[in-house]
């Protein structure tokens, strides 16, 4: 049984940003040597959260778009009162801060159109994601 975790950054530019991490991740699962087990995208934040879906940048703007109207940045969420970000709170407590996905024969499993992508919904910011991969 192997166990491999890599961290790395990914620094944002603005308020809502979505970021494809696909090869640094495949790059990840790689380095770990495992052929067969499963990969856990994860990021240590309340305010971001992990997808996997099209990266394609029309749906990426799509994604922030759906976002906004789903979690309203400007409706008057308690929170709000003491840190002004409530609408990224929800959202990444709703869609999750990781993906999990299979690795076989030594490739992270994923569909043709499944990247790996953060999304920032409170940026800019220095954002950590941690692939950890287990398996054999
Ligand atoms: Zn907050």
């Amino acid at each position: 049984m192997k166990f491999f975790v890599e961290e790395f950054r990914v620094s944002t530019s603005s308020r809502f940003e979505v970021v494809d991490i696909t090869s640094r991740v495949e790059s990840a699962v790689a380095k770990s040597g495992v052929r067969n087990g499963l990969c856990l995208v994860f990021v240590p934040h309340a305010t971001a959260a992990i997808i996997a879906n099209e990266a394609e940048p029309g749906l990426m703007q799509d994604y922030i778009d759906l976002i906004k109207e789903l979690f309203k940045p400007d409706a008057p969420w308690r929170h709000n009162r003491i840190d002004d970000n409530a609408h990224a709170h929800l959202a990444s407590a709703v869609i999750g801060p990781s993906r999990v996905f299979p690795v076989i024969d030594g490739r992270c499993m994923r569909g043709t159109w499944q990247n790996i992508m953060l999304v920032e919904m409170d940026g800019p910011r220095s954002r950590r994601v941690i692939v950890e991969v287990i398996g054999e």
